[in-house]
C-alpha cells in the first residue's frame, strides 16, 4: 500500500507525461477515423477539432496548519452545439490542461450519441486528495468554484463527479454557486450541477447510473450474442463509483469477479470475491482493496492478463495498450473509463476478435443519470428510484441497439460506429444553423 500511495503522490514525468498525450492523441485520432467514415464537412471537422474555451484558474486555500497553497483548476469545454456543456470535474494529480480537453471531447460524442441536449466539458483540480483534510478539501472546492464563476452555470456548464469526487463535492459546489448568486436567484440555480446527495436535489439513482449503464451494455451484447452472464467471470481495474456499481449488478445477474484493482493494488480469486463484502472491506481500508482476506495479491501488470471472460476497466485512460493487449484474456471489453485502452490496443485486440463497448456508449449511463437530474430540479420534481431505473434501461438500450446496428450495416467496430452516430447529429445541427455571422 506504502508503495503505490507513494506512486500516487509523485508520478514520473515520464508516466505522466505518455498518460496525457496518449489521451489526446487517443481522441483525435477516434475522431478523426469516424470523420473520415462519414465525410465529415472540412469545415465541421475544423470546428470540432478544437475546443470552444478553456479556463485555467490558481487560486489560494487556506490549509488547517494556517498556510496558505496555491492550486491550479481546469475547465475545458468543447463544444456546445447541442446544448450546455456537460461533464465531471476530476481530483487527481494527472489534471492537467490536456487531459481536461480530451475528457471534454469524449463527452461531447457522449451526449450527443445518447440524443441529451447537451455539448461536452470537463475539469478538475491536480491534486491528491488523499494529502487533505475533509474541512481542506471543503474549503479547496468551494475557492474552486468561486474561482469559476459564471464560467459555469445551469443553463451553461453543468460539472458532475468524476475520479476522487462525489455527492459531497457536488454538494460543496451547488451550494457555493447559490450563494455567490443574486438572493432571487439563488433556489433556482441547483441544476448548476448533477450528482448532488438525494436530500439536496439529487436524484435516486444517480450514484449506481454509471456502473448500472456499463452491466446493461453487457447484458445487452450477451442477449445479442445470444451468452449467458450466469457463470461468467468478470476483473474490474478501479473499485471505485463506476467500478463497485458495475460488479454489483453483474453478480446479481449471476457472473463471478475473480479480480480487481485498485490505485493501491491487486487482487484476485478464481473461485470469485463477494462484491459487498469487498465493498465493506474497503469502507474500512480506507477505500482500498489491499489484503482483502479472501483474495489473492497479484502482481499489477499482470492484471489485465488474468483468466476471466468479460475485462471492466474501471479507472484511468490509457490502461489497455501494446503492451498487454496481446495478451488479454477477456474476449469482451466493457469501458467504464473514459479512454481506457489506447488506439494501439485498440487495434490488436480487434484483429484478435475481441470485443469492445466503447465507453461513450458503455459509461454513458452516468451522463443520462446527469440529465434526469438536471430535469428534476429543473421542473421542481421528484422522481422515484423504479422511475429513474427504467428510463435509463429504455435510454441505454436505444443507443446500445442503435451503435450495434450501425456497426453490423457499415461494417465497423462499436467505437467507430458511436463516434459516426455521435458526430453527425452535431453536423446536422451546424448544417442547419449556418456559422455565424
Ligand atoms: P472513483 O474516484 O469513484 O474511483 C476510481 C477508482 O479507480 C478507485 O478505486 C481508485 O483506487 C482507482 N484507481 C485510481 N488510479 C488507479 C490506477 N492507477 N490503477 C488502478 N486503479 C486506480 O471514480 P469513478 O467515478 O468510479 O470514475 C472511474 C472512471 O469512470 C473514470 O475514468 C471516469 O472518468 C469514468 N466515468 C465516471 C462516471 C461517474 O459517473 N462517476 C461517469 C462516466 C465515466
Amino acid at each position: 500500500m506504502t508503495t503505490i500511495t507513494a506512486e500516487l503522490k509523485k508520478p514520473s514525468k515520464k508516466s505522466k507525461k505518455a498518460l496525457v498525450r496518449g489521451m489526446m492523441d487517443n481522441v483525435m485520432e477516434q475522431f478523426n477515423s469516424a470523420a473520415d467514415q462519414i465525410n465529415l464537412h472540412p469545415n465541421i471537422r475544423k470546428i470540432l477539432s478544437i475546443t470552444n474555451n478553456e479556463i485555467i484558474v490558481n487560486f489560494p486555500v487556506k490549509m488547517d496548519n494556517g498556510e496558505v497553497e496555491i492550486f491550479t483548476g481546469y475547465r475545458v469545454q468543447h463544444n456546445n452545439a447541442l446544448g450546455p456543456y456537460k461533464g465531471g470535474l476530476r481530483y487527481h494529480p494527472t489534471v492537467d490542461i490536456d487531459a481536461a480537453r480530451a475528457l471534454a471531447m469524449w463527452m461531447t460524442w457522449k451526449t450527443s450519441l445518447a440524443g441529451l441536449p447537451y455539448g461536452g466539458g470537463k475539469g478538475g483540480i491536480k491534486l491528491d486528495p488523499t494529502k487533505y483534510s475533509k474541512g481542506e478539501l471543503e474549503r479547496i472546492t468551494r475557492r474552486f468554484t468561486f474561482a469559476l464563476a459564471d464560467n459555469i452555470g445551469p443553463e451553461h456548464d453543468i460539472p458532475a463527479p468524476d475520479v476522487n469526487t462525489n455527492s459531497q463535492t457536488m454538494a460543496w459546489i451547488a451550494d457555493t454557486y447559490m450563494s455567490t448568486r443574486p438572493p432571487a436567484e439563488r433556489t433556482a440555480n441547483q441544476h448548476v450541477v448533477t450528482g448532488k446527495p438525494d436530500g439536496s436535489g439529487g436524484l435516486e439513482g444517480r450514484d449506481r447510473a454509471t456502473g448500472y449503464g456499463v452491466y446493461l451494455s453487457i447484458k445487452f451484447w450477451a442477449e445479442k450474442n445470444n451468452k449467458s452472464l450466469n457463470g461468467k467471470k468478470f476483473i474490474v481495474q478501479g473499485f471505485g463509483n463506476v467500478g463497485y456499481w458495475a460488479a454489483h449488478f453483474l453478480e446479481k445477474d449471476g457472473a463471478k469477479l475473480v479480480a480487481v484493482q485498485d490505485a493501491y493494488g491487486s487482487i484476485q480469486n478464481q473461485k470469485g470475491i463477494k462484491v459487498e463484502d469487498l465493498f465493506k472491506y474497503s469502507k474500512i481500508n480506507d477505500g482500498s482493496i489491499v489484503d482483502f482476506p479472501n483474495a489473492k495479491p497479484v502482481d499489477k501488470n499482470q492484471f489485465f492478463t488474468l483468466d476471466c471472460d468479460i475485462c471492466i476497466p474501471a479507472a484511468l485512460g490509457n490502461q489497455i495498450t501494446a503492451d498487454n493487449a496481446p495478451n488479454i484474456k477477456a474476449r469482451l471489453i466493457a469501458e467504464g473509463a473514459n479512454g481506457p485502452t489506447n488506439v494501439e490496443g485498440e487495434k490488436i485486440l480487434l484483429d484478435r476478435g475481441i470485443t469492445i463497448i466503447p465507453d461513450i456508449l458503455c459509461n454513458s449511463g452516468g451522463v443520462v443519470g446527469s440529465y434526469f437530474e438536471w430535469l428534476q430540479n429543473r421542473n421542481g420534481e421528484l422522481w422515484q428510484l423504479n422511475e429513474v431505473m427504467e428510463k435509463l434501461d429504455k435510454k441505454m438500450k436505444e443507443s446500445f441497439d442503435k451503435v450495434f446496428d450501425y456497426s453490423k450495416n457499415e461494417g465497423v467496430d462499436m467505437r467507430t460506429a458511436a463516434f459516426c452516430i455521435a458526430i453527425e447529429r452535431i453536423e446536422k445541427a451546424y448544417i442547419q444553423r449556418g456559422i455565424f455571422p
